[in-house]
């Protein structure tokens, strides 16, 4: 039996010594052809990638691979024990442009379900952070325990949007709502990180109304935003459940409290 939070940490050790010295150089973005999440792979995401498989083999470590990157993957002799979410590089476009805001991503479950994650990491490389959960044990920075804000007026909150290729107007409507009710909305380009940052009380809360966010950026983050106390359900409270694949996408907020995400469900429910 794998101890898979030590494992997770053993890759994460790993893929932060053999990415750092990539981080703001341009070959970083070497495009490879489109990965299995649907964007272009860069050197950087697949050195990252590279990295984990090695250090699982390495480990004697057996599981399927879900990854934004080479899609699904087996390793080891008993693939079908556990299934280990990843998105190698979450904000690689941060990355490769020296914007210190990326993190690797990787969840632990025995069936591929988004309810079924056990164990999660997300690892800010640069500072060397590193956020962890096993389900029912609680959600840590570095080792020590974290949880979220008590923040319950959505004025002075931190918010956190996703902002990227909001097109259509369906996806402005919320934007414009949000803008009118909030002082400080955000988009810092690595969700796993930005919602971490709500699990840890560092923001208030952390919206996806597009309907565009894959699970493998959020499976890890999912789990330590839930073992930290704070919220994340659908856009109309609905438990937040999908297949756990490479090209599976979700709608979400993420709320420090219920307070704050039923003040965020209604408004984004009047669009
Ligand atoms: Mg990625």
């Amino acid at each position: 039996m794998t101890d898979w939070l030590s494992a997770l940490e053993v890759c994460s050790k790993r893929i932060r010594k053999e990415v750092l010295p990539l981080f703001g150089k341009a070959d970083a973005a070497t495009g490879f052809g489109k990965g299995a999440g649907g964007d272009v792979m860069k050197k950087i995401d697949l050195t990252a990638e590279k990295a984990m498989i090695d250090t699982l083999r390495n480990l004697g470590a057996s599981c399927t691979l879900i990854s934004e990157e080479s899609g699904v993957k087996e390793i080891g002799s008993q693939p079908s024990d556990s299934y280990l979410t990843t998105d190698p590089i979450d904000g690689t476009t941060n990355a490769v442009r020296g914007i210190p805001f990326f993190v690797t991503s990787i969840a632990v479950s025995k069936a591929p379900y988004l309810r079924d994650v056990e164990v999660a990491l997300v690892s800010d490389l640069i500072h060397d952070i590193t956020y962890t959960a096993k389900r029912g044990h609680g959600a840590f920075k570095n080792g020590k325990r974290i949880q979220a804000s008590t923040a319950s007026s959505l004025k002075e909150a931190v918010v956190g949007i996703n902002l990227s290729a909001v097109k259509k107007k369906n996806f402005l409507a919320p934007l414009v709502a949000m803008l009118k009710e909030t002082r400080h909305l955000r988009h810092l380009g690595a969700n796993a990180l930005e919602l971490c940052y709500v699990a840890d009380g560092t923001s208030d809360a952390f919206i996806e109304p597009r309907g565009k966010l894959r699970v493998t950026d959020i499976a890890a983050a999912y789990l330590i935003v839930r073992e930290a106390g704070s919220i994340m359900l659908g856009l109309e409270g609905e438990e937040l459940d999908a297949p756990l694949t490479p090209t599976q996408t979700v709608s979400f907020i993420s709320a420090a409290n219920t307070l704050m995400y039923e003040t965020i469900k209604k408004l984004l429910l009047s669009c």
